[in-house]
């Protein structure tokens, strides 16, 4: 693989760095240290920016008028957009723009009007709803939200547990049982209003998370109708798989650029900081920390840029993915601990980045797959068919 960036690679993110240098991180000064928002000013006066940039839209395809960025620069810009206090969960307060559900582009063109092209235009959202109380690791067999046909319309009666943003969506992807096997052929995906008589938010579910709640929904007798099906009857779990799998790459490129920023605000403070008379760069203990720091960071990246060169290619990237994702969850993990420790008390303030990033990091492992199913597929690639 090579690693070496392309001219036009350094090129754009570098003007990211730039950006997230000059343009969020000093905001974040003066805002709640827990806050995903920016104040609607200084939002509007960015999105200006990015737009200027010909950056807006990251992840909208050329032909939905998105910037032309592959993959593995996308990836490159993700590890410097999480590089901030906010920046795991809200990688510059969404100012460059979003594609929504990308599932949507493969939505009937009906479809599209109502839901992709409105989320594109910033004037609905969406939610992503799979996981259920029954359990999200093994979601194709423990989908027990049911959806029975009738006349035009399907009837959906269930729940579903750590919906993230459902009480602000407009719409969501429910995904629900069609069928009487129990595994990944009989589920089918729903398009769903959030003013359908019927759905419910039940309960906001707060987490280490700082702000973007998760939400648990239920569905009573809830009418969609047959023209709100995305893709075929039976064959949503694709839809949800493919979905899984690539945002590994991102999910992982976001806990790189939060090690990244982390690691770099240590070894600024430690030539600085004394104890006992010396600088604390010249304990042995602090090195051992920046070189473990230097090494979980290096690997993971590594490992992340495969993936997405893999993905990009067309070659199967699911056990690259899973890698990935695995290594960088853990290992930003690791990284923003050392940091934090090395800061010793202010490093458990509001006044640093860390305690954010510690809180919300944690959520990594297990968000998006825990670490045990990154295993488990990595697993059953390696083994194949002598897997039963
Ligand atoms: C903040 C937050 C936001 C989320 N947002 C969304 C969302 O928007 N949409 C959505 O659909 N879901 C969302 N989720 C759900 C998330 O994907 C699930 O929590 C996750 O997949 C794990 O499912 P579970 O919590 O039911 O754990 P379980 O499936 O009950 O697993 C519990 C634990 O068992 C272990 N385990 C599981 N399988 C194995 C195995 N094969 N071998 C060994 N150990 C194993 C793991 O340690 C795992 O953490 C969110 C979760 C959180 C915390």
């Amino acid at each position: 693989m090579d690693l070496q960036l392309s001219e036009e690679q350094q090129m754009i993110v570098g003007m990211v760095r730039r950006f997230v240098r000059e343009e969020i991180v000093p905001l974040e000064l003066n805002l709640d240290p827990d806050t995903d928002q920016l104040p609607p000013a200084d939002r509007e006066r960015l999105i200006v920016k990015t737009k200027a940039m010909g950056l807006y839209g990251l992840d909208i395809p050329p032909e939905y008028g998105g910037p032309e960025i592959d993959l593995v620069t996308r990836t490159l810009l993700a590890i410097e957009m999480a590089q901030h206090r906010a920046g795991l969960y809200s990688p510059c307060y969404g100012v460059f723009g979003g594609a929504g559900l990308a599932q949507l582009f493969e939505a009937t063109d009906d479809q599209k009007e109502r839901y992709l092209y409105p989320t594109l235009r910033g004037e609905k959202r969406g939610f992503f709803g799979l996981t259920e109380p029954s359990g999200g690791s093994d979601p194709a067999r423990a989908i027990q939200t049911r959806a029975v046909a009738d006349g035009d319309d399907w009837v959906i009666n269930g729940g579903k547990i750590f919906i993230s943003g459902a009480d602000k969506a407009d719409f969501g992807l429910v995904f629900a049982r069609t069928a009487s096997e129990k595994g990944r052929n009989g589920v089918t995906c729903f398009i769903v209003d959030t003013d359908t008589p019927g759905f419910h938010v039940r309960r906001i579910v707060h987490t280490l998370r700082s702000a973007n709640y998760a939400t648990e929904l239920q569905f009573d007798d809830m009418r969609v109708p047959a023209t709100n099906i995305l893709g075929q009857v039976n064959r949503g779990f694709a839809i949800a798989n493919d979905r899984l799998s690539r945002q590994r790459i991102p999910y992982a490129a976001g806990c790189i650029g939060v090690a990244v920023k982390a690691h770099e605000l240590a070894l600024e403070y430690v030539p600085q900081r004394e104890t006992f008379g010396a600088p604390l760069s010249s304990r042995q203990a602090i090195q051992w920390m920046l070189v473990d720091n230097e090494i979980d960071i290096q690997t993971s990246t590594w490992l992340v840029l495969d993936a997405a060169h893999k993905a990009q290619r067309g070659d199967s990237f699911r056990k690259e993915a899973a890698m990935a994702k695995l290594v960088g969850s853990e290992a930003g993990g690791r990284v923003v601990d050392r940091c934090m420790q090395m800061f010793g008390g202010y490093g458990v303030t509001k006044d640093f980045p860390f305690e954010r990033w510690y809180r919300e990091m944690r959520i990594r492992r297990i968000g998006e797959g825990p670490s045990e199913v990154q295993r488990h597929i990595i697993a059953r690639d390696i083994l194949g068919a002598s897997l039963r």
